[in-house]
């Protein structure tokens, strides 16, 4: 099997390279054949190609059966024009990979608040407040005059059914309870169409009990009551905001896997940046990429009913979990004192 690697910016090289520390010893042990195909996207390929995003790199996704993307230093890319595309918005586009999947799961005992979470964010991911990817042709943000500029958001019936059917589906397998998130007390039109589109869905799983929470009061009730919430469903730009919350309540932004799933396309990404700050000192937190990767074999392991590719998903978040155990095996980010590529092997070394 073909797994397409664009380690990206900043940490990338770093996390991807610890990621495939583990998948190299889960596909030995469990005959999973994985293959890698690497490929330069990012400033470096900015640097050497031109462009942050070279074409063969998206023949080369198309081509392979899943991908793994490192993060971007997206803020720091010029204009489009100038070579600087957002490989990821790119992707999510391209392949309609239209649900964002974001756990958030205590691993290190109660965080921040003292109180456990364990919760799924649902996504929607190629449309809303993200103006670029909104548009047929051209972006979605204006500059009117000088000192007028407008951001268009997009809200569709077909991506609001589809995103609100993928949360119901894992909701109906988990603690059967959704809340859908909107701001529809001021977007009537825009999120009161989402919502719209949330409750037929509903309809169709009536053991599902759905809940529907204004965006401001959800920032603040994730603190306060996170168990409280089990499946979330929420446009783009409400979804990314409250998934770094919940990840931060789970123990820290280091830990959260996340996929970019379409019907026949499905891509890893950490949920966190490029934090450029530590890139290249082997100090980052590998475990948010690791456990979106062991989030791509899940899902390849339902599309191709493929059990042992299932099985390696738990027992490489298991392994994860074991390891993060132990406060001697965690890197700085969440006060241990283990480098990268240490922990990668901590975890691989737990396989059996
Ligand atoms: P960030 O998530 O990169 O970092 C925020 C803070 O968390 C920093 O202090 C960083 O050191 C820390 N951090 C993040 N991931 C960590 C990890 N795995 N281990 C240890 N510490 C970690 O957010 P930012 O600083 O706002 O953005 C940096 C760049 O990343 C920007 O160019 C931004 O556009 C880009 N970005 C990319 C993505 C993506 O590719 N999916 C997502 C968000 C931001």
């Amino acid at each position: 099997m073909k797994i397409l690697v664009l380690p990206g910016d900043g940490i990338g090289p770093d996390i991807t390279a610890a990621t495939l520390t583990v998948l190299d010893r889960a596909s030995t042990l469990y005959g999973l054949g994985l293959q890698w195909q690497r490929e330069e996207i990012g400033l470096e390929a900015l640097r050497r190609q031109g462009t942050t995003l070279p074409p063969r790199v998206i023949g080369a996704a198309r081509a392979a059966d899943g991908v793994i993307l490192g993060p971007l230093s997206t803020n720091e890319y010029p204009t489009r024009e100038r070579g600087g595309i957002n490989a990821s918005a790119e992707f999510r586009t391209r392949f309609d990979l239209y649900a964002n999947i974001r756990p958030a799961k205590s691993r290190l005992g109660p965080g921040l608040t003292g109180k456990p979470v364990d919760l799924v964010i649902y996504r929607e991911n190629t449309e809303g407040f993200y103006a670029d990817r909104n548009m047929h042709s051209g972006g979605g943000e204006f500059m009117v005059t000088e000192d007028t500029a407008i951001a268009l958001r997009r809200v569709t019936v077909k991506c609001s059914e589809r995103i609100a059917r993928r949360a119901f589906e894992a909701a109906a397998s988990r603690r059967r309870k959704i809340t859908a998130v909107h701001k529809a007390n001021v977007f009537r039109i825009s999120d009161g169409l989402f919502l719209r589109e949330v409750r037929k869905v509903a309809l169709d799983f009536p053991e599902v009990e759905l809940e529907e929470v204004i965006v401001d009061a959800m920032a603040a009730l994730l603190l306060r009551d996170p168990m409280r919430f089990d499946v979330i469903v929420a446009e783009n730009m409400y979804g990314d905001i409250l998934s770094d919350e919940a990840s931060e309540l789970s123990g820290g932004l280091g830990l959260g896997g996340s996929i970019n799933a379409g019907e026949s396309s499905c891509l890893a990404q950490a949920q966190h940046g490029s934090a450029p700050d530590i890139a290249g000192r082997d100090r980052a937190n590998p475990v948010s990429l690791i456990l979106s990767a062991a989030m791509l074999l899940d899902w390849l392991a339902i599309r191709r009913a493929d059990s042992a590719l299932g099985a390696a998903a738990q027992r490489i978040e298991a392994a994860v979990d074991r390891t993060l155990a132990d406060p001697m095996k965690r890197t700085a980010d969440l006060g241990g004192p283990m480098g990268t590529r240490e922990f990668a092997l901590a975890v691989a070394s737990l396989l059996r």
